[in-house]
């Protein structure tokens, strides 16, 4: 059976560069880099190395740059390492309602402990208002965390604009930069960014490794604790593989960027263009500018169906895309990102996101465009909602006027 894979804001697979360069750090360059006899030495260049490609592609220095196990790890390091390193200036957060749960989850534990959270609505486009940011604003606000884009919809918030209002309040600014790292241009100086989040296994590194950029001068409080390694801001022994992998992919995702993104581009517009003229009563979920979205993603709502059964039939045909995030399916809530853009329930429940890759090719979008119509048209027909002529229930009267 074919395979189409179209769910790269999950996961990626691993580049074939990146792969050959980790292999031999399993075996002949097995060392801990942290020792200082030769074996030591064979890999402790390497886990510099990488620090340099990692930062050469969000432009900041080598030496701002610590290695964590994930991107889950970076932001919980960011927003409580923030927290406690401040708690003497204040105990106030602001957030947004769409950040991804390891933003999320981190700031409702801190509530739990004393500190306030603002979290920032976003219009039905999933975008956000600057001037209530900028009024959310006290003189016991910490941190202002943003993400630089949204991994359901797609949309990009706008990070420099964020990065002056951080500046002018001089408040600390963290961005979960998982999604938009390797797709669009990152960077951290430009945009004023104190703390900033990488996940490898989101740009063709493994899953289990991730960066945080944290700006010099940054007073944060470890996150975690033992050994001294990442001059003592983060314990552990080094993932050397890993980080390995993760430099060599940040530097062919610099390389490679603007070429690939351009072609993964005009794919995602293809499939975009292909289901609007195709399948009826559809909703683009994010920006309708697609320059306001990730290059590479498309969330629609298809009205009157499951997302869960669009995906498993999609499965049957070999297609891999995903309903909410792959963190939130498989349970039966709608996604907290459409909830916050008040896409009603029933179209929350239908949200199916295309992620694309560099992999993706023009056949695989005629494919999809070739299946999906019936396989709309089918779960349609078995939708109560679709096949009642006189609609009457407030839920449904929100869908025809879709
Ligand atoms: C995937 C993802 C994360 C988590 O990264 P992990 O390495 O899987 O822990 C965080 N934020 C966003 C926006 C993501 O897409």
């Amino acid at each position: 059976m074919k395979k189409i894979y179209m769910d790269n804001n999950a996961t990626t697979p691993v580049k074939q560069e990146v792969l050959e360069a980790m292999l031999p750090f399993f075996r002949e360059q097995f060392g801990n880099p942290s020792s200082v006899h030769w074996a030591g030495r064979m890999v402790s260049g390497a886990v510099e190395k990488a620090r340099e490609q990692v930062a050469e592609l969000i432009n900041c220095s080598p030496a701002e740059i610590v290695f964590v196990s994930c991107g889950s790890e970076g932001d919980n390091f960011a927003i409580k390492g923030t927290a406690d390193a401040l708690k003497e200036k204040g105990n106030h957060i602001i957030t947004t309602s769409v950040e991804h749960p390891a933003v999320l989850e981190t700031c409702e534990y801190l509530e739990k402990n004393g500190y306030d959270v603002t979290y920032l609505k976003v219009d039905r486009d999933g975008m956000l208002d600057l001037e209530e940011l900028e009024n959310a604003i006290t003189d016991k606000t910490i941190l202002l965390s943003v993400m630089w884009a949204n991994n359901e919809t797609g949309n990009i918030f706008p990070i420099e604009e964020i990065g002056k209002i951080a500046k002018k309040y001089k408040v600390r600014f963290h961005t979960d930069a998982v999604q938009a790292v390797g797709k669009i241009p990152v960077d951290v100086q430009a945009t004023n960014v104190d703390l900033a989040v990488i996940s490898g296994h989101k740009i063709g590194a493994p899953k289990g490794v991730g960066a945080l950029y944290i700006r010099r001068g940054t007073r944060m409080t470890r996150f975690m604790h033992g050994g001294h390694q990442e001059r003592n801001r983060r314990a552990g022994t080094h993932n050397v593989a890993g980080i390995v992998g993760l430099g060599v992919a940040s530097e062919l995702a610099k390389q490679n960027m603007e070429k690939d993104y351009a072609s993964v581009r005009k794919l995602r517009d293809k499939l975009e263009n292909g289901i609007r003229e195709l399948v009826p009563e559809i909703k683009l979920n994010g920006h309708p500018n697609p320059d306001l979205r990730l290059p590479n993603t498309l969330n629609v709502s298809f009205a009157y169906i499951e997302g869960e059964s669009l995906l498993l039939n999609f499965d049957m045909k070999g297609i891999a895309a995903s309903s909410g995030s792959a963190c939130t399916s498989g349970s039966l809530e709608p996604s907290h990102v459409m909830g916050a853009m008040c896409v009603d329930v029933v179209l929350a429940h239908s949200s199916t996101r295309f992620s694309l890759g560099a992999d993706n090719t023009e056949e695989d979008v005629d494919f999809i465009l070739q299946e999906l119509p019936p396989i709309v048209q089918r779960l349609r027909e078995m939708s109560p909602l679709y096949n009642r002529d006189s609609i009457s229930c407030d839920e449904c009267r929100v869908i025809r006027r879709v």
